[in-house]
């Protein structure tokens, strides 16, 4: 048994039900879930026969945060010349050929040097999705990578089904049989899902979007997912185009779409859903359907702003996701905190200053992801809580001057890394180094996958 005691926290962001924000701050941690939170001298005592204690003076001290969406092998294909001024539909077509050279070496390195850049950015569960397997391609690539670094997982088996004879958007050569598609989404249910609380590991069932995979698959998927008590991931209503694809394909706009084929429920989070309409979101709030919302990829893409305001108005679960690093091309979560923030407030014009606050803001990142994923057990630092925290040091010049609401620091002003990150009760980042990968030779391999992707060797 493991007794680690954090203490002397500048400000310590609980998150919890209230918002508790407690001065000098601390936490006692067994083994991997929370003991106890509160005010430095009131824990010292029972903290004596700590195994660690770490001095958080000058740290903001918070939840760790959810990742809710992304693609970690884009961290491969980032800033393609040709990929770097386009559009949705016309992106994925620079990028469908490049990614058909992918092999499962570069898989599991550009999934650590992924989960490495959001662990340093604050993250401490993260989806992935994956859904293009060329070249013997699986998804145990990638959970090797997880297990290596230590981040809490939730990778989704994602797919492609119909290439472009079929009148999908991706290349024939990319794309996957149904049956063997469904096959292998079982196998990794069954060899890797892990319900139990604190839980490391489940997997989620995930085809990739409506325009490239079938509707069968889409409801064979929700009906593989629901037999095994797995949540479903897609991406929805992302730009004008994909909604104009829907209704013509199918008749329906995204949302409807989505219901008609077994979408929505408190199992099913979509990412995007920029153009989620009025009835779209009163659907997800009533159905309890979560959204990832990506406010970098949104913008990068030209894709438009989502109505963040009016879902979190109307009861929706709201997390936030990096999304692949080729549309990004950051995988740095504070920074989507903060861009989510600013984002809301030019929506509409004339703007509203006031549309997202930097609390809410985090709010999203921690709980809210939390819930869009499922999770119980993470997002707010209280008793019986996985013990998944990060801080933040506030000697920086970014911080300068902003140390009256250092909480709302972390989101106004530039974007920091951690300092510190503990993953189920775990140091994962000690002092700003990643305790369990050696990141330089990681980083050299990637770039030479990369260069790989980019030259087409
Ligand atoms: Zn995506």
């Amino acid at each position: 048994m493991t007794k680690i005691f954090l203490k002397n926290a500048y400000v310590l962001a609980t998150f919890d039900d209230e918002g508790r924000e407690i001065s000098d701050g601390a936490v006692i941690i067994r083994d991997n879930v929370i003991e106890a939170v509160g005010p430095t001298a009131q824990l010292a005592p029972a903290a004596l026969d700590a195994d660690e204690v770490i001095d958080l003076s000058d740290h903001v001290l918070m939840p760790g945060m959810v990742n809710t969406h992304h693609h970690m092998y884009q961290s491969l294909t980032r800033v393609i010349p040709g990929g770097q001024n386009a559009e949705l539909f016309d992106w994925l077509r620079t990028l469908y050929p490049m990614w058909a050279r992918l092999t499962p070496e570069m898989i599991t390195t550009s999934a650590l040097t992924a989960m490495a850049e959001l662990i340093l950015s604050g993250c401490t569960t993260a989806t992935d999705h994956l859904y293009i397997y060329p070249n013997g391609i699986r998804l145990d690539d990638e959970i090797q990578a997880a297990q290596e670094i230590g981040i809490r997982f939730h990778p989704t088996r994602g797919s492609m089904s119909m290439g472009e004879s079929s009148g999908g958007l991706p290349p024939d050569r990319v794309v996957e049989r149904e049956p063997d598609i469904l096959k292998e989404t079982q196998r990794l249910i069954e060899t890797y899902h892990d319900p139990s609380p604190y839980s490391m590991l489940k997997i989620a069932v995930a085809p990739c979007s409506p325009f490239s995979v079938t509707q069968d698959l889409m409801r064979e998927s929700a009906s593989l997912a629901r037999s095994y008590g797995v949540r479903l991931h897609t991406h929805l209503a992302e730009t004008v185009g994909d909604v104009a694809y829907s209704k013509e394909k199918f008749g329906l706009e995204p949302a409807a779409y989505a219901e008609d084929v077994g979408w929505v429920g408190h199992d099913v989070w979509h990412a995007h859903c920029v153009c989620l309409s009025k009835g779209g979101i009163d659907l997800f709030a009533r159905t309890g359907t979560g959204v990832a919302h990506c406010p970098s990829s949104n913008m990068r893409l030209a894709s438009g702003i989502a109505p963040v305001r009016q879902m979190i108005d109307a009861g929706v679960k709201v997390g936030l996701g990096v999304d692949g690093s080729a549309s990004n091309d950051s995988g740095h979560l504070l920074a989507e905190a903060r861009l989510a923030l600013l984002l809301q407030r030019v929506k509409d014009m004339p703007g509203n200053p006031a549309a997202l606050t930097a609390r809410e803001a985090l709010r999203i990142a921690t709980r809210g992801g939390a819930a869009a994923l499922g999770y119980t057990e993470i997002g707010q630092l209280t008793p019986g809580m996985a013990a998944d925290m990060v801080a933040f040091d506030l000697n920086q010049v970014g911080f300068a001057g902003a140390l009256h609401d250092p909480l709302a620091a972390l989101v106004f002003c530039a974007s920091a890394q951690v300092n510190y990150s503990l993953i189920n009760g775990r140091v994962i980042v000690r002092e700003g180094h990643l305790t369990t990968v050696d990141l330089g030779p990681v980083l050299r391999l990637h770039n030479h996958y990369a260069r790989q992707l980019f030259r087409g060797e």
